[in-house]
């Protein structure tokens, strides 16, 4: 992992000094990365970050530098790590001041992680803890879910592989664009991944189609006097939990017909408030005058209701093949 460089490796010109602040003359470190960029460290803010440096850097014991004759330039030791200098660059921007560099920022996900690999490597767990923070975001969970997953599950991280994995819910299973990052699993991951699916869509569409947690009988699409007067715009629907049989609005018939359609194939809560969704049926809502002026207050927090309980269903979900992606690490 670490190398101390051996007299013989005295020759420093054909690797050049880091950007500001890792260019600093007075720094008395200098870790040189894989593709010969040298960084200019303080090690007192080294050690401070990182057990594997403090380790290493200790004067008060026999340590590594210190048995071996090692090479220096400019008057501070050399170190030579194996991540190259863009990961190594982000590592130690977590190790100063931000007055000095701003923290790092992630725009692709294989980057984030490789830096966090690096942190777990020399004991910096703040930076580690940090980085598990910004790598959970939904702007790579939710975005991109299934890169996630893969990139979780290759870098050994089961608590996060379970987050994307809730996540690839949102996708349909047919419908999934090949990520390269795929290549990183082996086929029986991704086949328990899509099994976890199954059941997960199998349980979604018993919320979608069992309504028994509903709560209220005077939702609009209950009362409506106008829709239950037409018969062309009411529907039936059964609740199975108390074995209720409402007339139901034909609107939001229609709104759980799709709904219940729309979570089997992507069994996540977000599925049943999605904008096309809700916008469609807040239209057909409006064409009536008695439902029209509630309906969209009504709908939200039916939707959320909704939403809430599928998430709650599939967050149950202890599929056995699905476990054996996490056990396996
Ligand atoms: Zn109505």
């Amino acid at each position: 992992m670490v190398t101390i460089n051996s007299p013989r490796d005295l020759d420093s010109l054909d690797k050049s000094y880091a950007d500001y602040p890792f260019n600093d003359m007075d720094a008395n470190v200098i870790l040189r990365s894989n593709d010969n960029v040298d960084f200019r460290v303080h090690g007192l803010l080294l050690s401070m970050s990182s057990r594997y440096f403090r380790d290493i850097l200790r004067l008060d014991q026999p340590s590594h530098i210190q048995s071996f004759q090692h090479e220096t330039r400019d008057g501070a030791d050399v170190i030579t790590v194996d991540d190259d200098n863009i990961t190594l660059r982000k590592l130690l921007a977590y190790c100063y001041p931000h007055s000095m560099v701003n923290e790092p920022i992630f725009d692709q996900a294989e980057g984030l992680y490789e830096v966090r690999r690096a942190a777990e490597k020399y004991g910096m767990d703040g930076v580690e803890k940090k980085l598990r923070m910004v790598l959970r975001e939904p702007r790579f969970m939710e975005k991109m879910p299934l890169k996630s997953f893969a990139l979780a599950v290759h870098h050994h991280l089961p608590e996060e592989a379970a987050l994307a994995a809730k996540e690839t819910l949102g996708l349909p299973l047919v419908e999934r664009e090949y990520v390269e990052e795929l290549e990183l699993i082996t086929g029986g991951t991704m086949h328990r991944l899509q099994a976890y699916h199954l059941q997960c869509s199998k349980i979604a569409h018993s919320i979608a189609s069992d309504l028994s947690w509903v709560d209220r009988d005077d939702y609009t699409w209950f009362t409506c006097v106008e829709c239950v007067g037409l018969r062309s715009s009411s529907s039936y629907v059964t609740i199975s939990g108390n074995r209720r049989m409402l007339v139901v609005s034909k609107w939001m018939a229609d709104y759980l017909a799709k709904a219940d359609v729309a979570v089997t194939e992507r069994p996540i809560g977000r599925t049943v408030s999605c904008p096309e969704l809700m916008r469609a049926t807040l239209e057909k809502a409006s064409q009536c005058r008695g439902c029209g002026p509630k309906a969209c207050s009504e709908l939200r927090q039916f939707s959320r209701k909704f939403a809430a309980a599928v998430d709650l269903a599939i967050s149950k979900v202890k599929h056995p093949s699905f476990l054996k992606i996490l056990q396996r690490y």
